[in-house]
């Protein structure tokens, strides 16, 4: 008998495969020569018999031509920074689908001309904050930001009061991003209590623009005080406000969160805030305040540089138009719904032999606001040596492990995908019988 390493397949007669052949069309030739090369080389070590080979290499296809994995996100955190914030709705997912191929982005079908770019997203923008002269989108809040301090104040003074000097996350501090633009600091008050006589104090003719930084991932509390944007616009001076969760009008279920329409009603000539965060819509930056001041900022240089993209303008819109977004109702799920799913998945789970138990739960907003706020909710409890497997799936599961339970919060999966959830648990809690040969 042969030595089965002098039988590798040739590369040609794999990829004629019809599996691999329409991969290739699919997820591009890169990716199926890797996983023939891959089968090619067991072959050549003696650990894949020849005929297999074109089996071997269909079965580690990727399923995607991205490394980006879906993930189920039952850790209880709606806004998780580290999975991509806000879930977009299916409107959002449907229209950035549409706008992938050319689109009208900046072209008028009727007249055969250019037009406004993303007029239809600030248009939605508009008629949600009609407090707001005019609207302007970037990139994110940071950029927001980056816009407004070198419009407003580059060369010049940002008077902003300590206890706002913030860090957003993984070493970004907003401070250095400001300071970037060319700005100066003016920091005023202390840690706790700043005043308005400490911003009337720190004002003159270098003064740019009071700066108001929501502290969106911590709270202060005791003998704190901080001045309100009515009392800030009364200064005479432009008033920034970043506000940091984009929450456009108050919202019953988080009454500490401060929102666009509140803070321009109070006097703020300019908003900046998040599209990801509690808005529940794709990577953006929002600005809303006085018309001519967001005209100076929508025709800065920098400002094509920082722009958003036809598919993040279109997400954009069908979020600012469409039905709650899953952030929303993730918000205002009820408990007892809650329970009663967590009580139905862990029935069936147990029936199927898996060790799962339903608990009252706590969820949380997240990193894109209220750090304090509570959402009562419910897990379904599993081995904490589940936690791994899991999220090695496809999709993966991610839950929080607590002592030796991992727990999977319901709040933040959408019910629609509960099948999807206990597939998930019964692809790695139930191994599949081993294949016969
Ligand atoms: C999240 C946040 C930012 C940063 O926003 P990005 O959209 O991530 O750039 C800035 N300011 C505040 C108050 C925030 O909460």
């Amino acid at each position: 008998m042969t030595d089965p390493r002098r039988r590798v397949p040739r590369t040609d007669t794999l990829l004629a495969d019809p599996r691999l052949a329409a991969a290739a069309r699919r997820l591009g030739p890169g990716l199926v020569r890797r996983a023939v090369t891959e089968a090619q080389e067991r072959v050549r070590r003696g650990e894949l018999a020849p005929e297999s080979a074109a089996d071997a290499a269909a079965g580690a296809l990727p399923p995607a031509a991205t490394t980006l994995v879906p993930v189920l996100n039952a850790t209880g955190v709606v806004i998780h920074t580290n999975l991509g914030r806000a879930p977009l709705s299916t409107a959002a997912r449907e229209a950035l689908l549409a706008a992938a191929g050319p689109t009208d982005v900046e072209f008028d079908l009727a007249a055969g001309g250019r037009a406004r770019r993303g007029r239809g997203a600030l248009a939605a923008l508009a008629e949600a904050v009609p407090e707001a002269g005019a609207v302007h989108l970037t990139n994110n809040n940071a950029a927001a930001l980056v816009l407004a301090a070198t419009v407003l104040a580059q060369g010049r003074d940002i008077v902003l009061s300590r206890g706002e000097m913030v860090e957003i996350g993984d070493g970004f501090r907003l401070p250095d991003l400001l300071r970037s633009t060319g700005a100066r600091l003016r920091e005023v008050g202390t840690t706790n209590r700043t005043h308005l006589a400490d911003y009337r104090d720190a004002l003159g003719p270098e003064t740019g623009c009071v700066l108001k930084i929501h502290p969106s991932n911590f709270t202060t509390t005791g003998f704190v005080s901080a001045v309100p944007v009515a009392q800030l616009a009364t200064l005479g001076v432009p008033v920034v406000h970043d506000i940091g969760s984009g929450l456009l009008r108050p919202h019953p279920a988080l009454p500490g969160e401060p929102d666009a329409a509140t803070s321009l009603a109070d006097g703020a000539d300019l908003v900046t805030a998040s599209a990801d965060k509690l808005l529940g819509g794709p990577q953006a930056g929002l600005l809303l305040g006085h018309r001519e001041l967001v005209e100076r900022l929508a025709r800065h240089p920098l400002a094509r540089a920082l722009r958003v993209d036809k598919l993040t303008l279109a997400a954009l819109e069908a979020t600012l138009r469409g039905p709650a977004t899953p952030v929303e109702q993730a918000l205002t799920a009820c408990p007892d719904r809650l329970a009663a799913r967590a009580d139905a998945l862990a029935a069936t789970l147990r029936g199927e032999g898996v060790d799962a138990q339903a608990q009252p739960g706590q969820a949380r907003v997240g990193g894109g606001g209220a750090p304090e706020a509570v959402l009562p909710s419910a897990v379904v409890a599993l081995p904490a040596a589940l936690a791994l497997p899991l999220r090695a799936g496809r999709p993966a599961l991610v839950g929080r492990v607590h002592g030796d339970r991992l727990l999977l919060d319901l709040r933040t999966v959408p019910e629609a995908d509960d099948g999807a959830l206990l597939d998930a648990v019964r692809a790695v809690a139930r191994p599949a019988p081993p294949a016969r040969t």
